[in-house]
């Protein structure tokens, strides 16, 4: 496999940090096995592993302006045949139907708020391999995708949330003590 062990955990940037403001990079397909490219998957795999609520994350996230972001294997009952790396994505197509979704953000620490989300949502992006591939997907992966999505042009979800506002000292704590 590609993944390299780093030895230190990146720190998730918050939401003052210019570099969750800019547009990331795309990545040549052919750089994706890179070492430089291996290395930042294998980064924000183990910075999203630290968040006991992060379901996913972006690369700008840790500090790294690209084109990726990856969903964390709890999700799945079956993690080994889902993708959790997805690079270059784009949003090909999307339902009629949305939905305020609940929202918060592991750069936007400790704000919660409603979204607006296209309930199914169709991204075709490459995986960690260099292969492109089209993943339709409904409920939370649908939300994921367009959060994520979101992060890769420099856009939070305190942009576009109703209803925002700082979490509770209570509701912090649940967070860091679930698991
Ligand atoms: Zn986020």
């Amino acid at each position: 496999m590609f993944y390299t062990k780093t030895m230190n955990t990146k720190p998730i940037v918050q939401m003052d940090n210019p570099v969750l403001r800019a547009e990331a990079q795309r990545i040549e397909p052919s750089e994706i096995t890179s070492e430089k490219i291996q290395n930042i998957i294998s980064d924000m795999h183990q910075s999203l592993a630290t968040q006991n609520d992060g379901v996913a994350i972006a690369a700008p996230q840790i500090g790294e302006s690209y084109q990726i972001f990856t969903v964390a294997p709890f999700i799945f009952e079956n993690p080994k045949h889902e993708h959790l790396v997805y690079i270059n994505p784009e949003i090909i197509n999307v339902s009629k139907k949305s939905k305020l979704k609940h929202e918060g953000c592991l750069s936007c620490r400790w704000k919660v708020g409603d979204v607006e989300r296209n309930l199914e949502v169709t991204v075709r992006a490459y995986d960690e391999y260099g292969n492109e591939f089209t993943q339709s997907a409904d409920g939370l992966l649908a939300h994921i995708f367009q959060h994520e999505i979101d992060h890769l042009h420099g856009i939070l979800f305190i942009d576009k949330a109703e209803n925002l506002r700082d979490m509770t000292q209570e509701e912090i704590n649940e967070v860091l003590n679930e698991k």
